[in-house]
């Protein structure tokens, strides 16, 4: 047992069994012994590779296509330009390198990142010392005025309750023990589940997730949109519509049984983004390979190439690949783009 199993396991044997919620945010953020508290994730030597760790170009891409969004909003001379869970700094510091050379760009923006990890944050301010950056521990906590936000693999991490239509009615998944380690079991039946289409929805028998938190999150950047302008683009894995049990560990680049060592492994839901969606004032959504096409993800992979040869080329030619090539992650991964109403469609969508 890891020395999170042994307190979980405390836990559960003084109140009773857990949600899986409150079991992956025990795994991920424990003060102490939590993934992100204590981890270095990314990378070769982590668990897992995101895109921006993958090529310069996906930060790049999104980071103009922000700033056409900021020119096409009439360019607000203040503005918000926030990032959910920067992980390393990478996707900011991209974004803020390709914006560099657009007119008042940088004059207008006001960098804020949401971080719970004390760790990471440090990280961020070494990365990004240039721009000065605030933190907030919420999405909540952003101040107010136009927002121009892009999150990676921020939702996939926040903390999902999962629901089983029984023959008696939904029951929640717990987390509980059986002789002592942790193990899944089910609640009595529940009066209520949240009122989303996957739970309208649900046949007999199935299983579906609920990311309240996302919900929140993604309503309080809508909220700001549909009051002071400006465009949210969101970047996961998922799919539109709840897709069963999608819970999954990973560690050392290979999956893992979730319960086997909380604290030791990555912890993630696949995203459902119809729910998400349904917040927002207006809305866009594709695949992450069809977005980063209309931005022009060829043109600047060739432009890149040029001063590439040998074993450096045929990385960056593989990184291309690995973003937008839908046997990779160019189908897996998605992109919702939250805008107001009557707004030009964001940068990116047809
Ligand atoms: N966007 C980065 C990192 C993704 S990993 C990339 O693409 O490489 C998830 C990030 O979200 C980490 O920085 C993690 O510390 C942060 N995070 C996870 N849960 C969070 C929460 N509840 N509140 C704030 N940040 C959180």
């Amino acid at each position: 047992m890891t020395p999170l199993a042994r307190l979980i396991a405390a836990r559960i044997r003084e109140t009773g069994p857990i949600t899986v919620a409150d079991y992956m945010a025990e795994c991920l953020l424990h003060p102490v012994h939590g993934y992100y508290t204590t981890r270095e994730p990314f990378g070769a030597a982590g668990d897992f590779t995101t895109a921006p760790e993958i090529s310069q170009m996906f930060g790049e891409l999104f980071g103009l296509a922000l700033a056409q969004a900021w020119l096409d909003r009439g360019a607000p001379d203040r503005f918000i330009l926030a990032e959910p869970g920067p992980g390393r700094g990478t996707l900011m510091a991209d974004v803020l390198r390709a914006t560099r050379g657009v007119p008042g760009f940088h004059a207008a923006l006001r960098l804020v990142l949401v971080e719970a990890s004390p760790r990471l944050r440090a990280l961020q301010a070494e990365r990004l010392a240039d721009h000065r950056p605030h933190w907030v521990d919420r999405i909540e906590d952003l101040p107010e005025g136009p927002l121009f936000l892009i999150g990676n693999e921020f939702l996939d991490a926040l903390p999902i309750r999962q629901f089983l239509r029984s023959p008696e009615g939904w029951r929640e998944r717990l987390v509980g023990l059986i002789d002592g380690a942790l193990a899944f079991g089910l609640s009595a039946p529940m009066p209520q589940v949240p009122d989303t289409p996957a739970f309208r929805h649900a046949s007999q028998g199935a299983l579906v997730e609920d990311n309240l938190p996302a919900r929140l999150a993604v309503a309080e950047t809508a909220r700001r949109i549909a009051r002071h302008g400006g465009v949210a683009y969101w970047i996961d894995y998922g799919g539109w519509r709840s897709q069963g049990d999608t819970l999954q560990a990973l560690r050392h680049h290979a999956f893992d049984d979730p319960l086997a060592h909380p604290g030791e492994a990555d912890l993630t839901a696949h995203v459902d983004f119809e729910p998400l969606a349904a917040l927002a004032p207006a809305w866009a959504y594709d695949t992450q390979g069809a977005v980063l096409r209309r931005l022009g993800i060829e043109a600047r992979a060739d432009r890149l190439a040029q001063g590439l040869t040998g074993a450096r080329l045929d990385s960056h030619r593989a990184a291309h690949r690995r973003l937008t090539d839908p046997a990779e992650m160019g189908s897996l991964f998605k992109v919702l783009a939250v805008t107001s109403a009557g707004a030009p469609p964001p940068p990116g969508f047809a």
